[in-house]
């Protein structure tokens, strides 16, 4: 969202150059065991996290922004079809491709969302020109690709998404669906193959923290496999899938959308942070590990706070995530007991 008052910038960071720098990104969580993933899968999703992270943090460490640094590391996931977004995302019902992406900045708390789009390569970048460009906050569908054109996003065919892994994913759940619907209630049905699994894996996101102590916080998804009548998941809801305050954190969720939108779950962390003066950790865990779980609700977060300590929490078997903390540690994780 364009923000015009110039008042609004005085919520900024302190504007010091110096301050520690840290990123963190995710992508995915859900039913991730070693035992279902072969040694050449495992270093393939590695090198590529590895890399995305690393590219990020290039940007960060030569004085560029929070902001530029989680675009360009989530432009570089949605381009690999690892994962599930961009190239590679998860099919609808009707055997296409509907992306979701969010970006939010912690210094004014702008933030631009776009969903159900169907033809824009890289939906995150969108999300920015809607945060850069636009006085709104969300823009969904052919709308958001008009403006998309307006503002030079050139836009592909919707078969450039396509990958034959995804595609069997979805004729195994229309499957399974087809013979639950022979035994049970339309009701049970739909719920049999909205069930949260592995089929759904790989929403990525990234969140990070400049050397002006300013955060950035994105997420970017296909959603979920088989969605239908339109359904948008958390990821473009500000305060449910993405959220960033640089009095708190930041933080970008993975999950089952649904729950994380009832439990406002990005948002919630920065507001436990905040009010409760608890630590990242402990606010990522109270509502991953407690609320949600309580909600039945299944996956994850990544965070950086405002002094740069990042972390991690999810209450499902894994979650594809990686981190470079303010000492420049690196680290690359899959599993639970990574
Ligand atoms: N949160 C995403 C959605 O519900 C899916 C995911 O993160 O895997 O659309």
């Amino acid at each position: 969202m364009l923000v015009l008052s110039p008042l609004c910038f005085s919520v900024s960071a302190s504007g010091s150059n110096d301050s520690p720098i840290a990123i963190v990104i995710h992508g995915g969580a859900g039913t991730i065991k070693r035992e279902l993933m072969s040694d050449e899968m495992e270093d393939r999703y590695r090198e590529v996290l590895a890399e995305a992270i690393e590219s990020g943090y290039q940007i960060l460490k030569n004085d560029g922004s929070s902001t530029d640094a989680v675009i360009a590391t989530i432009t570089l996931l949605e381009d690999s079809p690892l994962f599930n977004a961009g190239h590679g995302a998860v099919f609808n019902h009707d055997g296409n491709i509907e992306l979701d992406a969010s970006i939010m900045q912690g210094g004014d708390l702008n933030a631009g969302a776009v969903a159900a789009v169907s033809r824009v390569k890289n939906p995150i970048t969108l999300a920015l020109a809607v945060l850069e460009h636009s006085p709104h906050v969300m823009l969904v569908g052919e709308g958001a690709e008009m403006f998309a054109q307006q503002q030079g996003i050139g836009l592909v065919p919707n078969e450039y998404f396509k990958t034959e892994r995804r595609r069997l994913q979805l004729e195994e759940i229309l499957a399974k669906e087809k013979s639950a619907s022979l035994s049970k209630t339309a009701s049970n049905a739909l719920l049999a193959a909205y069930r949260f699994d592995e089929k759904k894996l790989g929403t990525v996101g990234a969140v990070a923290i400049d050397k002006r102590g300013n955060i950035a916080a994105g997420t970017s998804t296909g959603g979920m496999t088989n969605k239908r009548f339109g359904r948008v998941g958390d990821v473009p809801v500000i305060g449910a899938g993405t959220y960033a305050d640089n009095n708190s954190c930041g933080i970008s969720a993975t999950g089952h959308g649904e729950y994380f939108i009832r439990a406002a779950v990005a948002h919630d962390i920065c507001a436990r942070m905040e009010y409760k003066g608890i630590s990242l950790q402990q606010a990522q865990d109270e509502v991953v590990q407690d609320k949600l779980v309580k909600m039945n609700g299944s996956g994850g977060v990544i965070g950086v706070d405002k002094d740069a300590n990042v972390s991690f929490s999810f209450n499902s078997l894994g979650m594809y995530r990686a981190s470079i903390d303010k000492d420049g540690v690196r680290q690359v994780k899959i599993f639970k007991d990574d």
